[in-house]
């Protein structure tokens, strides 16, 4: 047995350190378990909107993010055919000005440590790394009744605690169970389980029921350019996206411009054909660039090519010249195949008795709005508002978070996917799409419904 902390935290990313963070910021003490066993240094970059960035300040990282972070001056839209701009979405200033926060791009592993470091500042927090929530069930030595959700949570390994108590919920306890490094089960007696366990969430399979995780049929192409790598008519300080039939590419500047983020979007129709197995075996795989290299210095790269580097080869060779030189300058991709639920219909997918879903485990989604991680600090400083609501039992007060908190999530889930389809149009669609664009430009990309929430 293990721990006196208020709440216990699946996962140590984005969603799991923010609301560490959020909690400490009001005086809450929690346990993260993390089952990597060491913070990410690498990763690729993530934009943030006023919405995010706002949280954030309030948290008292404002320093640290100016330390880390690229602050684009616009979004630009553009064509990835031609190469020609579409539309162009102010940010800087304006954002501020609109919105009371900056837009911002940054390594994810910046974003992640610059929160870590804001929850070890404010010590209320244990971090736990190399420690995984176990999906086994705890023996139990009572044969107290249980409603189906108790039954579940035991089966899951979550020993609801207090039981016996009768009437007195609020003395109800839930206690995680762990394996840690050395390979020992732990117990962590605790008031709420908040499942920050990320898309493959075992709380959300276990505990709710969610619609299942689907694989869209979607890969992103991910990788990280020096900016001394790029020409200079290369380098922006702009959100770029491009825009083409089934595909699109986003580039922006990370680390105060010294790196730049590229992210190739795909619709690869044939890799619908595999079963879920093979989807997760192809999951963060690390794809060496054929057009970068000799293949006489790397023998295993040509006549070993996947599919999925054909898929990407065929996409930009439809691409302007522009895209086809930052491509070819890639020195490596990474591949993630992406998925997603159907967005939220009810409160019940968020929370239930003492335990709560939060950002990816509760509402997975497309990356076609940039706003997974978003949601994930938004939900944060939600669950610590509840958290808060000290009249209320621990139940309700996760009630009230996933009830304050699905409808959002749900419309940002169904925007991303709408955003798919938009982004991916080609043909007369296409052609519509990109009028639009050049006729109403700002006012289409804006977002004010999003950004000042
Ligand atoms: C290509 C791409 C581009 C993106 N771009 C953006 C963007 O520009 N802006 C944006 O806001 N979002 C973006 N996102 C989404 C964003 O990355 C995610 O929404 C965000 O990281 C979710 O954070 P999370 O903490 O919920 O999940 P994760 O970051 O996945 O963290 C989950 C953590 O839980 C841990 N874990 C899992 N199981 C267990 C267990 N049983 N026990 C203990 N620990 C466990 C994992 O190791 C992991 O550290 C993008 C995503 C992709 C794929």
């Amino acid at each position: 047995m293990n721990g006196t902390h208020e709440v216990a935290i699946s996962g140590g990313g984005i969603g799991g350190l923010s609301a560490a963070l959020a909690l400490a910021k009001s005086g809450v003490s929690s346990v993260v378990f993390e089952r990597q066993a060491q913070w990410s240094e690498v990763g690729a970059g993530v934009q943030l909107g006023p919405n995010a960035t706002r949280r954030l300040i309030a948290w008292g990282l404002e320093k640290s993010l100016v330390d880390c972070a690229s602050w684009p001056e616009r979004i630009e839209a553009l064509s990835a055919r031609t190469g020609g701009a579409l539309a162009t979405l102010p940010l800087g200033p304006r954002c501020q000005a609109l919105y009371g926060a900056p837009y911002a791009t940054l390594m994810r592993a910046d974003l992640q440590r610059l929160l870590r470091e804001g929850v070890e500042r404010l010590g209320l927090t244990q971090l736990r790394l190399g420690e995984q929530l176990l999906p086994e069930t705890l023996q139990q030595s009572d044969s107290v009744e249980r409603t189906p959700s108790q039954a579940a949570l035991l089966a899951f390994g979550v020993r609801a605690e207090g039981l016996k108590m009768g009437p007195q919920t609020q003395r109800r306890e839930v206690a995680p169970l762990t394996r840690g490094n050395a390979d020992e089960v732990q117990t962590h007696v605790t008031q709420a389980l908040i499942g920050a366990d990320g898309v493959f969430s075992q709380l959300r399979e276990h505990l709710f029921q969610a619609t299942p995780l689907q694989y869209t049929g979607h890969l992103a192409y991910r990788a990280l350019m020096a900016r001394a790598d790029l020409p200079a008519h290369l380098r922006s300080n702009a959100v770029r996206l491009f825009l083409g039939p089934k595909m699109h590419w986003v580039q922006y500047p990370v680390r105060g411009g010294e790196w730049f983020n590229v992210v190739v979007l795909l619709e690869v129709d044939s890799a619908s054909a595999l079963g879920p197995a093979q989807h997760l075996a192809r999951q963060r795989r690390f794809l060496s660039n054929p057009w970068h290299q000799n293949p006489t210095d790397n023998p295993t790269a040509p006549g070993e090519q996947s599919q999925d580097l054909e898929a990407l080869q065929e996409a930009l060779e439809r691409s302007c010249t522009a895209l086809r030189d930052v491509a070819s300058l890639v020195p490596a991709w990474t591949v993630w195949p992406l998925f997603a639920v159907k967005p939220l219909s009810s409160g019940a997918g968020m929370s239930q008795g003492h335990v709560a879903l939060l950002g990816d485990a509760a509402h997975p989604m497309l990356p076609y709005l940039a706003q997974g991680a978003g949601m994930s600090i938004e939900d944060a400083q939600a669950l610590s508002r509840c958290w808060g609501e000290r009249s209320l039992v621990v139940g309700e007060r996760l009630a009230l978070y996933a009830q304050w908190r699905w409808q959002r999530c749900a419309q940002v889930q169904r925007r991303a996917m709408s955003n798919a389809t938009l982004f991916h149009l080609g043909g007369a669609l296409g052609f519509m799409r990109d009028r639009a664009l050049g006729l109403l430009g700002a006012r289409l990309m804006d977002l004010p419904w999003l950004y000042s929430g």
